[in-house]
């Protein structure tokens, strides 16, 4: 029997409310996942993300979509965060995709890559240069589906308990750095190491590490590093608009209806934008009570970048010959990041750099 013929037969209104209840209910059915975050609480705005994220999910749903939020280390540690998306230990998480560079080194593009491109142009060329697509087509690879979910913007180039003025000072310093940045540093003859958050303090403190790299004002400042190590090197030019992003189990975004799934990327959205906003609203502050606090505010030297932009090449080189993943993503990505830099050298760099000295004098 035809539906509609049905519903003329049962003709009362109860019997065409029991056959609509269904339909409405399967299309925003109640449904509880759980994200695990790469990071701790005390990371109030990259944790923030995750949580910003989950609210407007659930506000959207009128409460039937919740997904609570874990810290690291709660359900997995936060380095493992990716994994536990790949087996569906958990449906989600918001995590940074060079954490993964280990297993494969295309994984870096989802966040940073030594001189890469700032904030703006990353979200131009994961939204509009296929970035999304190409990276998802790489994931697929470890059942997950990402969408862009927050950014630093550029970080600094961290804390060194010495003055660094040629790039002879690099060599035999112990910093902490890992993934890419670590690869390129080694060149210079640095020597790389992996320290949680909170080791590094102490670590600075005992000598038996030279120098970390962390986030920007608003997140060093917490963790208290220019009392140990006060010069503060900028910019940090292996994360130049570092993006986070919210990684999906493919079987569990498989199951969504088609209204939640395009919640999550409007929620990634707004995560996206006030992850960076929140950032650059709170880093100034930061940066001139770090300064009154005994930080010392040094750019790194036209010798020491150029080294460094030199030994970042070398690294692309071998690894786009070692990887055709790695090359498929590289070629698009830097393609993109020129024709930027094209647009960027016009009216946005000679705006900026007059607005600099203008209220500055
Ligand atoms: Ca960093």
């Amino acid at each position: 029997m035809k539906r509609r013929e049905f519903l003329k037969v049962a003709g009362a209104g109860a019997a065409a409310t029991a056959i609509a209840a269904p339909a409405i209910a399967q299309s925003a059915p109640e449904l509880k996942w759980r994200l695990t975050s790469s990071f701790p609480k005390s990371l109030d705005t990259i944790f923030g993300a995750a949580e910003t994220f989950a609210k407007a999910v659930a506000e959207a749903t009128d409460n039937k979509f919740q997904i609570q939020v874990f810290a690291a280390g709660e359900i997995v540690p936060g380095l493992q965060a990716a994994d536990a998306v790949s087996n569906a230990t958990v449906e989600m998480c918001h995590t940074a995709s060079y954490y993964y560079f280990g297993k494969d080194p295309t994984f870096a593009f989802g966040t940073a890559v030594p001189f890469g491109m700032n904030q703006r142009m990353v979200d131009a060329w994961n939204y509009f240069g296929g970035g999304i697509d190409l990276m998802n087509e790489f994931y697929k690879k470890f059942n997950i589906i990402a969408f862009p979910a927050g950014n630093t913007g550029a970080q600094m180039g961290g804390w060194f308990r010495k003055e660094i003025k040629t790039v002879d000072d690099l060599k035999g310093l112990k910093m902490r750095i890992g993934g890419f940045a670590g690869r390129v540093m080694a060149k210079l003859g640095v020597v790389p190491q992996q320290l949680a958050g909170g080791d590094i303090y102490p670590a600075l403190e005992k000598g038996t590490l030279d120098a970390c790299e962390w986030v920007g004002p608003y997140d060093d400042e917490k963790l208290g590093f220019h009392k140990v190590a006060p010069f503060y090197y900028y910019p940090g030019w292996w994360e130049g608009g570092p993006m986070l992003h919210n990684m999906i189990n493919i079987g569990k975004w498989n199951e969504l209806p088609k209204s939640y799934q395009s919640i999550i990327q409007s929620a990634s959205h707004v995560a996206n934008t006030w992850m960076m906003a929140k950032y650059d609203a709170g880093n100034p502050a930061a940066l001139k009570r770090l300064v009154a606090g005994g930080a010392k505010l040094q750019p790194f030297s036209q010798p020491i970048l150029d080294a460094s932009w030199k030994a970042a090449k070398e690294v692309y080189d071998e690894t786009t010959k070692a990887s055709a993943d790695f090359k498929k993503v590289h070629d698009s990505y830097m393609a993109f990041r020129n024709d930027q830099y094209l647009w960027w050298s016009v009216t946005e760099y000679a705006f900026d750099s007059y607005m600099v000295r203008a209220t500055r004098a």
